[in-house]
C-alpha cells in the first residue's frame, strides 16, 4: 500500500533544505521497497504570497489525508510586520492543533565526531543521547482566561496553566513507550511545589507507571533539570514533561550538540500520522547561499520513517549514514572547527557525502 507524504518546504531556508531530505527519502525508499507518494505544497510565507493565508484549505485537506507530513521552517522579515493571526508561524500552529499533534518529540544526540563542537566539555557530551517529550497543544500556551486588561488602574497579564488527566495520561505514555524502547528510564519534569497543575501531573505520572514495571519513573522539578541538563546531562534517558517547561529544556538541551543544523523533530498524535520537521528556523541570515546544515531535515526523515511509516531499518540506514558522513570530516560551516581532516562544504556537498553513504 502507497504512503501518502505531503513536502511543505516553507520559507527561507527551508526550501534548500527540503530537497535534500526527498532525496534522501526517495533513496531508501528505493532500497527499502517503501511505495511512497510525495506531493508537494505550500506553507508560512509562501502560501501567503501565493494564497494569501500562511496554509489554504486545501493543503490542510492534504495534511489530514497524509500518512506524515515533512515540514522545512516557515517565516521570515519579509512577513513579520503581518498581524499576528496572519503570520507564517500560523500555518504551523493551525497545523499542529488541526492534526492533534500532541507529542513533540526532541532527540538530542552528540555524534562522536562532534564531540567538541558542544558548548560543553567534551566529557560531559561525549555519547549523550536522550530524549525530551514535550506536551505540545495544552497547558499555558493555551489555557483560558488569559489576556492583558486593566486591574486597579493598571495593565494586568495573565495566563492559565492547565492539564486534564486525559491529557497528562497521554503524553506520559508517549514518554514510558519511549523509555521503554530506549534506555528504560524516565524523568517526568514539573514544578509541583509550586503549581497545583502539575501535582496533578505527578499523580498521573505514578498512576500510569504501574502499567510499566520494566521502566524506572523519576520526578525532578524544572529548575533542578535545567540545572542537570548543564551539569550532567547524561543521567536522562527520556524526559517527559508540559508545554512551556519542555520548550525550554529543549533548546537548553538542543545546544548541547552544537547545532540547531543537526537536530530533528517529532510532533505526534494518537494514531501513527506526525509531522516531522527539523528544529531551527528559517535562518535568514544564510539563506540563499547554499551553505545551511542539510542534516537535521534528513534526520527528520529517519524519525518519519520510524514513527509514521514503521521502517526502523530505513531510518537506521539513514542515521548511520549522517554519522559516517560526519565521521569522514565533511562539515557545514555552522559544525566546522577548522580542525585537521574536516572537509567544509555547502548543502550540496553534504548532501552528496550522506548520499555516497547511503548508496554505498
Ligand atoms: P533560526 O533557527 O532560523 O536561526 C538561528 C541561527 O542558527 C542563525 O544564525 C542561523 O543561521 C543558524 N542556523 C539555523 N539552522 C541552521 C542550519 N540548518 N544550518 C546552519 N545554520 C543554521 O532562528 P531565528 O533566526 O530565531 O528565526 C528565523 C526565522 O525562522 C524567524 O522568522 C522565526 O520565526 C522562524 N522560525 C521558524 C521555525 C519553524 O518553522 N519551526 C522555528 C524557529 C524559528
Amino acid at each position: 500500500m502507497s504512503n501518502m507524504i505531503l513536502a511543505l518546504a516553507g520559507d527561507g531556508v527551508g526550501a534548500e533544505v527540503m530537497p535534500a531530505a526527498l532525496e534522501v527519502l526517495c533513496q531508501v525508499a528505493k532500497t527499502s521497497r517503501l511505495d511512497l507518494e510525495i506531493r508537494e505544497a505550500l506553507v508560512g510565507g509562501a502560501s501567503i504570497d501565493e494564497h494569501g493565508v500562511p496554509i489554504a484549505d486545501d493543503t490542510f485537506a492534504l495534511a489530514r489525508g497524509a500518512d506524515a507530513v515533512l515540514l522545512g521552517a516557515v517565516g521570515g522579515p519579509k512577513w513579520d510586520d503581518l498581524p499576528f493571526g496572519k503570520r507564517p508561524e500560523r500555518g504551523l500552529l493551525e497545523l499542529r492543533r488541526g492534526l492533534e499533534l500532541f507529542a513533540n518529540l526532541r532527540p538530542v544526540r552528540v555524534f562522536d565526531a562532534l564531540t567538541d563542537a558542544s558548548s560543553l566539555k567534551s566529557e560531559l557530551v561525549r555519547g549523550l543521547d536522550l530524549l525530551v517529550v514535550r506536551e505540545l497543544t495544552g497547558g499555558i500556551y493555551f489555557g483560558k482566561p488569559r489576556g492583558i486588561e486593566v486591574r486597579n488602574n493598571e495593565r494586568c497579564g495573565f495566563n492559565t496553566l492547565v492539564y486534564s488527566e486525559s491529557e497528562i495520561e497521554r503524553i506520559v505514555r508517549v514518554g514510558f513507550e519511549s523509555a521503554k524502547k530506549r534506555g528504560g528510564r524516565l524523568t517526568s519534569v514539573d514544578k509541583s511545589n509550586v503549581l497545583e497543575a502539575t501535582v496533578l501531573w505527578r499523580e498521573v505520572a505514578e498512576t500510569v507507571a504501574t502499567d510499566y514495571p520494566d521502566v524506572t519513573l523519576d520526578h525532578m522539578l524544572v529548575d533542578n533539570a535545567g540545572m542537570q541538563l548543564v551539569r550532567a546531562p547524561k543521567q536522562f534517558d527520556v524526559i517527559v514533561t508540559t508545554n512551556m517547561f519542555g520548550d525550554i529544556l529543549s533548546d537548553v538541551a538542543a545546544m548541547l550538540t552544537g547545532s540547531l543544523g543537526m537536530l530533528p523533530s517529532a510532533s505526534l498524535s494518537a494514531g501513527t500520522a506526525g509531522l516531522y520537521e527539523p528544529v531551527h528556523g528559517t535562518a535568514p541570515d544564510i539563506a540563499g547561499k547554499g551553505i545551511v546544515n542539510p542534516l537535521a531535515m534528513i534526520l527528520s526523515v529517519a524519525m518519519m520513517l520510524r514513527y509514521s511509516l514503521d521502517a526502523p531499518d530505513a531510518a537506521a540506514d539513514i542515521e548511520r549514514a549522517v554519522a559516517a558522513t560526519l565521521d569522514a570530516g565533511y562539515r557545514t560551516r555552522d559544525i566546522a572547527l577548522g580542525l585537521p581532516g574536516e572537509t567544509e562544504v555547502g548543502t550540496i556537498g553534504m548532501l552528496d557525502a550522506v548520499m555516497a553513504r547511503l548508496t554505498a
